[in-house]
């Protein structure tokens, strides 16, 4: 029993994060109590189950104890708490009844807290319907345009959105997530790239709109450094015979940081492609000035975040001031993202931005939306 008890604290120890803590409070019973986790309830429930399902996978292989092997089964109670006056006795006993919950319902995992319950309950099902969407084709591509100064149409970003048949819009925020847990991303990122192919397919012919227009993909990061991305792109390129020099591709300064040599490369190839190379929310990520001008880079995107402040501060001028001048330094394209009111596109103009997106220009639309408004401007 001892050593069984042993073998199950070190596979526990070794899928836990060093700052977590694992303790046998008695008999067969663990706690590990986790620090620091998101104030988002919803992040909250993805990552404690995430570590829950680590946790119980340890169970998945049997034991060896005195050359016997052992089957051994689990159940995770979890309780959350926060802010002053934690009983330890207390949190722990209602730990332990959630895992009896766990065991009356048979279940794996339960949390103690009922909302957070019915969180975890509605993010499986969504999970389960998400796995669905794909073949009832209810994710489709919305497009923002992006116009320069004399308010002419230079480019469109290419948004995912998911209509689920009860639930209405769900934010890509919110599925993208799951979908990378679910390993489907490859595929919603196809299906995007297919659409984004017609569209340009459609706009080529339109003369409203100028001659070397792109269109911008967002790219997560577990995609872009993957080593067939390129492939998969290109392939989808060429079967709608769409050039490269249509596309825009948007990645994040996280992006970057997962694993910088691999991205850079990834970057280089996609850049001799033709493709361009976009820095999406700039700023808010923790680049370093060093590595950005070794970056091939073609643009850099003002987050919203930084556009929202134009009006409040002198602070947050001197932000806008210095991305500018850095990617000019840099001779990068400038977008500025999230404008909703005139004063800003005002200022951004004034400052050289070249291209604005936001909704004072328009809102991400439906293709059909879209070329409605473009011969309506
Ligand atoms: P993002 O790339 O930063 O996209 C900009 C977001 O700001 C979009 O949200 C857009 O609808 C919203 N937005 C644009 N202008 C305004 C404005 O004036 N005011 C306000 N309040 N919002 C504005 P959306 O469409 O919900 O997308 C959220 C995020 O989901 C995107 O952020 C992007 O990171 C991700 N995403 C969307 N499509 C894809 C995709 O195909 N692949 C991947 N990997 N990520 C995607
Ligand atoms: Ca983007
Ligand atoms: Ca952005």
């Amino acid at each position: 029993g001892d050593a069984l008890v042993v073998a199950i604290s070190k596979r526990i120890g070794a899928v836990l994060d060093h700052r977590d803590s694992l303790a046998r409070i008695g008999g067969d019973d663990f706690v590990i109590l986790l620090d620091a986790m998101s104030d988002s309830l919803k992040t909250l429930t993805r990552d404690t189950t995430s570590i829950a399902t680590k946790v119980l996978s340890v169970f998945d292989k049997h034991f060896k104890v005195a050359d016997k092997l052992l089957r051994v089964s689990a159940r995770v109670g979890i309780n959350v708490f926060g802010g002053e006056n934690v009983v330890p006795e207390k949190l722990i006993n209602q730990a332990e009844s959630a895992m009896y919950r766990a065991k009356e319902l048979n279940e794996r995992v339960v949390f103690f807290d009922e909302t957070i319950q019915k969180n975890l309950i509605e993010q499986l099902h969504l999970e389960y319907d998400l796995e669905h969407a794909l073949n009832n084709e209810e994710v489709t591509v919305y497009y923002q345009p992006q116009v320069d100064k004399t308010g002419r149409v230079k480019g469109f970003e290419a948004l995912m959105r998911w209509e689920h048949p009860e639930k209405g819009f769900i934010s890509p925020v919110e599925f993208i997530p799951l979908a990378e847990k679910l390993d489907i991303m490859p595929q919603l990122q196809e299906l995007v790239f297919r659409h984004v192919c017609s569209v340009v397919k459609v706009m080529e012919r339109d003369e409203s709109i100028a001659e070397n227009f792109r269109i911008a993909v967002n790219i997560s990061a577990c995609q872009f450094i993957k080593d067939d991305f390129e492939k998969a792109v290109t392939s989808v390129l060429s079967r709608y015979e769409v050039s490269p020099e249509r596309i825009t591709i948007e990645i994040t300064e996280g992006t970057l940081l997962t694993e910088i040599d691999v991205a850079m490369r990834q970057m280089k190839r996609l850049q001799s492609l033709g493709f361009d190379l976009s820095i999406d929310d700039f700023g808010t990520g923790y680049s370093s000035l060093a590595y950005l001008q070794k970056l091939p880079v073609n643009e850099i995107k003002i987050d919203k975040r930084f556009v929202d402040e134009l009006e409040h501060s002198d602070a947050g001028r001197s932000i806008v001031d210095v991305i500018i001048y850095l990617a000019k330094q840099l001779s990068c394209r400038i977008v500025a993202e999230g404008v909703e009111i005139e004063s800003q596109l005002r200022y951004l103009l004034d400052q050289d931005v070249d291209l604005i997106q936001g909704y004072f220009v328009a809102k991400p639309m439906s293709l059909e939306t879209l070329l409605v408004w473009q011969h309506n401007i």
